[in-house]
Order: C-alpha cells, then structure tokens, then sequence
C-alpha cells in the first residue's frame, strides 16, 4: 500500500453499463453455424457494472473523488478517428437495432454511439483533473473500452480509442508534450499503436499474451514508424504468466523505458483480462498481481511526473473476478484497504503463475533491448 492517502478521482456513468453487446456470446448467434443466442455477451458490461458496485459496496467511493463524464465532442474524436469512422458509428447508431464497432463480433445497440462519446468523454475528464491538479491520480471505470479501435475502424469490443483521444487532448489542449501509454490489458494495444505509429510525443507500450488479439500484431519488431523508432514498445508474453512475470516485466522494461523517455503524465489501459480467471486469455495474474503493478506505475509517476496518472478501464471478462481485481488497483491508488480484495484467494492461491518462469524471462529481456532505441529521437 502506499503511504499517503491521494486524492483519487474516480469516474462511472450508469449508462457504461447500459452498452448492449446483444444476444451473440463473441460471433452472433446463427443456427445454421450451431452459435446459441446467450443473454451475455462475452463484452457485456456487467462485468464492469459490478466492480462500480463493489466501489460502492466495500465503501471505498467514500474516499474518493468522484468525477463526472461530459460525451466528447466530434472534434475530440476526430484528433485520433477518420470522420468516415465516426459518421458510420454514429449513422449506426440511429438505426433501431443499432451496429458494429467494425469487425462484425463487436454490437451495439441503438443509440451505442452516444454511449461511446460519453465514454471517450470521460477518459478526457479523467485526464483534465489530474493534469489541472484537481485530483492527484484517477481511475475512469469507462465502457465500452477503446484500445483495439484503430484511425479507420473499431474492433475488438471497441468503437472509440478512448486513451487515444485522452493522450490527444492533453497535447493539444492542455499543453503537454509528452505522454505515456501503459497498456496491460492481456490484448495488444494495436490501436493506440496504428494512431501514434509515426508520434515521438507519445510511448506506446503493450504489454500482452502473444498473438491472443490481435493474432497478427504486438511483435516486438512492431517499433514505431521512420523517425519514430523504440515509440511502440511492445512486450509479448507467452500464455501462463502472472505476477511474476508481469512484476518482472513492470521493473526491466516499462520503468526504465519510462524513466528514458520522461513523460508528463502516464496512461494506463488497464484492462483485467490478464487475470487467472479471465475467459479470454491464459495469463494468470491475480488480485495482488495487480496490485504489486499500480505499485510500479504509481512509483514512477511519482518520480518522473508530479505523480499525474489516469488508468482507463478496457476489458476484462470474469463478471465474478473482475471485481475483485479493480478494487485492489483503485484502493493502492487511493491508498486505502477496505479488506474485501481476498474473496477468490482460496481457489486461485495455489494454480501458479507466482514464479518466473525462464522463457518468460527471456521474453522481456528480449523487449529490454528495446528501451536504448527511446532516447535517440532527437539525435537524428
Ligand atoms: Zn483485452
């Protein structure tokens, strides 16, 4: 835990949980392909909605400050989207059985546009009370998430890059010249990585299971385009790590490439999909996993930037585990324990995942090499 109380903002809107992902399970439902309608959706929002109800139960919201989302406006997204996305989006929207973010496995329903500039918007509020000092740190509980949605399209649950639009305002809106992406959801980080390929004001790192989504990016060769080499920083990871090898890879590859590049304020997509009991991954991080990594990444945004930090939820897919984890990272951040996080310790204790593993060391040590090429851009 850390040791002083931080004001901590925290952000929910009870329509975040009114995204509706339909009667599919992950492909929409079709008989002729034996798929069975289900009344959850992999990506239903659920999930999401019951860790804001255990924020509220534990009585953590007590300490902390709540923040309130406005949408984003048209110009706010268009920093990071083609208008020919946004007018899609918003055309499906209208329409009564609403759309597709744009890969056919991600719904929404009528009016779901809306829903995600509100999401997109509180990313940005997020964003402006830690940067005016209103709030020391922030957690924006934020849905549906946004770091697969790409420049052209979404995908991936994902209609809006919501870190992207946050990172876009804060340079040029509130003044920033450098902000980093940390992204652990268990998927690569492909789309902040297409919107700041050419970007030197923005490190993008992905920390990821290898090849789990998107099959066919987050390679470490993935480096950023010409000029902008070592500011996609990817660090794949084979399926079975947890928090060791999530610690391993906090300490030898995000802090220090941090620490070369010297942000003004960190980003964390923070996705619980990595954890032990997640359907769509096989990683196997647990509550005090992600715990002992907002540890990590607080302490070096305390060092390399006056502490500014916003995590911004993306996904996560355990309605019963999902809870616990994000009430552990919003009490490190609050620097409060409401003694709730250890409910699922008892089945999860004993399956792994606790020791690093040699070919998961040498996995990011591989991506370490990476850190030197950060420093060379305006050496060039
Ligand atoms: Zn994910």
């Amino acid at each position: 835990m850390n040791d002083a109380k931080k004001r901590t903002g925290y952000l929910w809107n009870t329509l975040y949980g009114w995204v509706d992902t339909g009667s599919g399970g992950l492909f929409p439902a079709d008989p002729a392909s034996g798929l069975q309608p289900i009344s959850h959706h992999l990506a239903h929002p659920d999930t999401k909605r019951r860790l804001h109800e255990l924020v509220v139960a534990s009585g953590l919201i007590d300490h902390l400050v709540e923040l309130t989302a406005t949408p984003a406006t048209r110009e706010d997204v268009l920093r990071v989207h083609d208008a020919a996305h946004v007018d899609r989006i918003v055309a499906e929207g209208a329409l009564p059985k609403g759309g597709d973010a744009g890969d056919g496995v991600s719904p929404f329903g009528q009016g779901g546009d809306k829903i995600a500039f509100l999401a997109a918007g509180g990313a940005i509020e997020a964003t402006r009370a830690v940067v005016s000092g209103e709030v020391d740190r922030a957690y924006a509980l934020i849905n549906p998430p946004g770091h697969h949605a790409e420049r052209a399209t979404g995908r991936g649950f994902c209609i809006f890059n919501n870190v992207a639009v946050a990172a876009t305002y804060a340079l040029e809106e509130l003044g920033l010249e450098r902000v980093a992406i940390v992204d652990w959801d268990v998927h690569h980080g492909n789309g902040a990585q297409d919107i700041f390929w050419d970007s030197t004001r923005v490190l993008n790192i992905s920390l990821h299971q290898d090849r789990c989504f998107p099959s066919d990016s987050g390679f470490r060769d993935e480096n950023g385009g010409d000029g902008a080499e070592g500011y996609s920083l990817n660090v794949p990871l084979p399926p079975g790590g947890g928090d060791a090898v999530y610690e391993y890879a906090l300490e030898q590859v995000v802090v220090p490439a941090l620490e070369a590049f010297e942000p003004q304020l960190i980003l964390v997509p923070c996705g619980f999909d990595a954890a032990i009991l997640d359907p769509l991954s096989r990683m196997m991080v647990r509550v005090n996993g992600f715990r002992r990594m907002t540890q990590l990444i607080v302490d070096a945004a305390e060092r390399l930037c006056d502490g500014r930090i916003v995590f911004l939820q993306e996904g996560g897919y355990s309605p019963y585990y999902v809870p616990f984890c994000g009430l552990s990272v919003i009490e490190e951040l609050a620097g409060v324990s409401t003694g709730m996080t250890e409910a699922y310790e008892p089945i999860v204790s004993a399956m792994g995942g606790d020791e690093l593993l040699a070919h998961e060391q040498s996995a990011v040590d591989a991506a370490g090499e990476l850190i030197m090429r950060i420093g060379q851009r305006s050496e060039g």
